[in-house]
């Protein structure tokens, strides 16, 4: 083992022990090599999230089964077929026409995919998610379709800064999974909440997150 992975696997180990055991920590791995995938696995992360559907197939085609896989960035229409084919999870469903692109691509390899609808908490022009406002229309059309299943939300905040300042936006997030939580849509059950980033976790666990989504503090800064 040499000393990066080492690095590694030492900061897994130590988010994994101060957070609750209810929480999944996952490995926020855009730009990261498969060495370094491997180290965080290594150390008991069992969850890895990508940005890029094109970077992240090799590395889920070598370390397959041993994680599940999130897609975490925002999902151009063109990627979706490969996306439904690689990943367990897609937390960042923010608009009907995706999650109806998400659906038909499912159809066709005859899979349900479980998916977040990304909040735009901060609605903020120009960032990916739904509007808070729009989301329990969109959660309510998404019911509907027969190849998607929703569990939850996801949403971004600010990455850098005082991470306080992050608190509002996951409290406006926890506060939809909440009323959507009791409204008992058909194919919709708010499991996850994710939430969450190296400098804003421990808030967001405060404020409901069950998946904090961690690059930098594990990997390190990215080149
Ligand atoms: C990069 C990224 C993260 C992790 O950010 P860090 O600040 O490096 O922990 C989390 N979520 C998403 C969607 C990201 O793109």
């Amino acid at each position: 083992m040499d000393t990066r992975s080492d690095r590694i696997v030492e900061a897994a180990r130590r988010i994994l022990e101060t957070i609750p055991p209810d929480v999944t920590l996952q490995a926020a791995a855009k730009t990261r090599t498969l060495e370094e995938v491997e180290a965080v696995i290594r150390a008991g992360v069992s969850q890895i999230g990508f940005n890029y559907v094109q970077e992240s197939i090799p590395i889920i085609q070598t370390i397959n089964d041993r994680a599940q896989w999130h897609m975490i960035g925002h999902l151009q229409h063109n990627k979706a077929k490969l996306a439904v084919q690689h990943f367990d999870m897609i937390e960042t469903v923010d608009s009907w026409k995706l999650a109806q692109t998400i659906d038909r691509r499912c159809a066709d390899i005859g899979k349900r995919m479980p998916v977040l609808v990304e909040v735009n908490s901060g609605r903020e022009p120009n960032k990916t998610g739904v509007r808070p406002e729009a989301v329990d229309e969109l959660v309510g059309r998404m019911s509907e379709l027969e190849h998607i299943r929703v569990e939850g939300l996801m949403t971004m905040g600010p990455r850098f800064g005082n991470p306080e300042d992050s608190r509002p936006y996951f409290k406006v997030t926890r506060a939809i999974f909440e009323r959507l939580a009791v409204k008992d849509l058909p194919n919709v059950t708010m499991q996850f909440l994710s939430m969450g980033m190296s400098n804003s976790y421990q808030i967001a666990i405060e404020e409901g997150a069950n998946i904090i989504r961690i690059g930098t503090r594990l990997f390190g800064e990215r080149q």
